[in-house]
């Protein structure tokens, strides 16, 4: 590449990055003032870089926003170029408490949210049941993208995308996970043994208690399981509340 195409390349990326911050911040409500910098001299950064961490609320939300900024227009598979938006995740930044769904179905991929459909709306009672608001928490999937007709995520979607999980989980370094069917506790617990076998007890996602139950989608059809679910979320609460030995 020649050193002209190399500088637009650069200028390129930084511009996507830059439209991607103004979209992020335009969407959580954000000010954008860093736009305007009061002292036109000053050295501070046009763009707060991505590699501010402190253990300030704006430090860990900036975290999580960075990782956002870094996904961009993602098309590092090929759901990105079929998906109409992005299902990044939702909730409190510095929230207790992740959940780890599959991938976006029709819903979310319109609306670009996670879990908004019917399954959405079983998760959101669970939650509640929690005592627990769907603001109070964190929601976000394996797969930031619809596979198409609801298809199972495949290695290389996976691949792609977990980097960017790590890295949400990482920014909001909660005090339990709960991971939402099989390819949420397959991925984040590189197990393959069967959910119903990793269910009801804690394990450990880099350190962090994780409880895998089965998928609100699942107990759509199988309504059976839902006392299953209610004794893993209610060891979750347990948990939140005492703290807990695994
Ligand atoms: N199923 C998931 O796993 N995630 C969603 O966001 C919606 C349905």
């Amino acid at each position: 590449m020649g050193v002209e195409t190399e500088a637009r390349e650069e200028l390129l990326d930084l511009v996507r990055s830059l439209k991607e911050r103004l979209r992020v911040d335009g969407e959580s409500g954000e000010t954008l003032s860093y736009l305007f910098r009061e002292n036109p001299g000053a050295a501070e950064p046009l763009i707060p870089g991505p590699t501010l961490s402190t253990e300030t609320s704006a430090g860990r939300r900036s975290d999580l926003e960075a990782v956002r900024v870094e996904l961009g227009e993602c098309r590092r598979c090929s759901l990105g170029s079929l998906r109409h938006r992005l299902v990044f995740g939702e909730g409190n930044p510095h929230s207790e408490m992740v959940f780890v769904g599959e991938a976006p179905g029709a819903d979310e991929d319109e609306q670009g949210r996670p879990f908004v459909g019917r399954a959405g709306q079983l998760l959101t009672k669970i939650i509640a049941a929690m005592g627990l608001k769907r603001e109070e928490v964190y929601i976000c999937n394996i797969l930031k993208c619809r596979p198409p007709g609801n298809r199972n995520p495949q290695p290389e979607e996976i691949m792609a995308c977990e980097p960017f999980l790590i890295r949400q989980l990482e920014a909001i370094h909660p005090r339990v996970i709960c991971a939402l069917g099989s390819f949420a506790a397959h991925t984040l617990l590189k197990s393959e043994a069967p959910i119903s076998t990793l269910r009801g007890r804690f394990h450990r996602y880099q350190g962090i208690p994780l409880m895998p139950t089965y998928h609100p989608a699942y107990l759509l059809r199988n309504p059976g399981a839902k006392k299953q679910v209610w004794e893993d979320v209610q060891a979750i609460m347990k948990a939140l509340r005492n703290g807990l030995e695994v």
